[in-house]
């Protein structure tokens, strides 16, 4: 009876909606045997999720809607948008504006699968201060600047054009000419004030708050879990984080 209800449990336990799965033979004979289901899930789930590693042709062409780009060698993906579709340079820094911190693979057809690639490698740059486009009051003088942006899924490496229009008539009130302010504004919490080249996002730093209360998890551990997500391949290849910006994780929550 014991052992029965025990069984019973396990099934109902199981999270996926398919046919209810037969009661798993605990018998001594049948322990090491894996169990069907494994099985079964293992052939309907595996040549969906291996295909998503590849674009579905090998001529590989812009997916978006609105781009007659009918070839295109390289085609990124992002892991990060809803849905799966292959866009061209122009078309993936078009679409991302408004969502720069994404995570980005790329297809030049030279490896087996999508390599990790990121929106820096496609030429995108964060324009501050008109809803991701490039300042109208920038000229040959204004040049993007070099930053580590830490969001929750990672450090990004990004290239930063600030606002010019604070030193035109028409400034925008909310925007002045320091950097820190202009990074504030879009919720980017500046390491260091003065030429800031390392800044967390206002969402990491939430997140970072509510794992430390629920977990007690460092700032050192919880950098080295986003370094990781960034590159888990090779780690070293993240820039360390400053001890400036753990600081700013540490204190995070008072
Ligand atoms: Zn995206
Ligand atoms: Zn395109
Ligand atoms: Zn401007």
């Amino acid at each position: 009876m014991g052992s029965n209800s025990i069984i019973q449990d396990d099934t109902r336990a199981r999270p996926f909606d398919i046919e209810q799965p037969p009661p798993i033979d605990t018998t001594q004979a049948n322990l090491s045997s894996k169990p069907k289901t494994t099985n079964l899930l293992r052939e309907r789930y595996l040549p969906y999720l291996y295909s998503r590693e590849s674009p579905k042709t090998l001529q590989t062409a812009c997916e978006s809607p609105t781009c007659d780009n009918t070839f295109s060698p390289t085609v990124f993906r992002c892991d990060d948008c809803f849905g799966d579709e292959n866009l061209c340079r122009s078309c993936l820094c078009q679409h991302h504006r408004r969502h720069p911190f994404h995570r980005i693979r790329s297809w030049t057809g030279s490896a087996l699968n999508y390599e990790p690639s990121n929106l820096n490698c496609a030429g995108f740059i964060l324009y501050l201060g008109h809803n991701g486009v490039k300042c109208p009051r920038s000229n040959s003088d204004t040049k993007s600047h070099p930053m580590h942006i830490i969001d929750v899924n990672g450090v990004h490496n990004m290239q930063v054009e600030y606002c010019n229009c604070a030193q035109g008539v028409n400034s925008t009130p909310s925007v002045t000419e320091d950097k820190w302010a202009q990074l504030l504004s879009h919720q980017i919490f500046p390491a260091t004030e003065l030429r800031p080249q390392t800044g967390f996002t206002f969402r990491v730093l939430k997140h970072f708050h509510q794992i430390n209360l629920s977990s007690k998890t460092s700032a050192w551990d919880y950098c080295q879990s986003l370094i990781f997500l960034t590159d888990p391949i090779d780690p070293e290849n993240t820039k360390c984080v400053p001890v400036s910006a753990l600081e700013i994780l540490h204190h995070s929550h008072c």
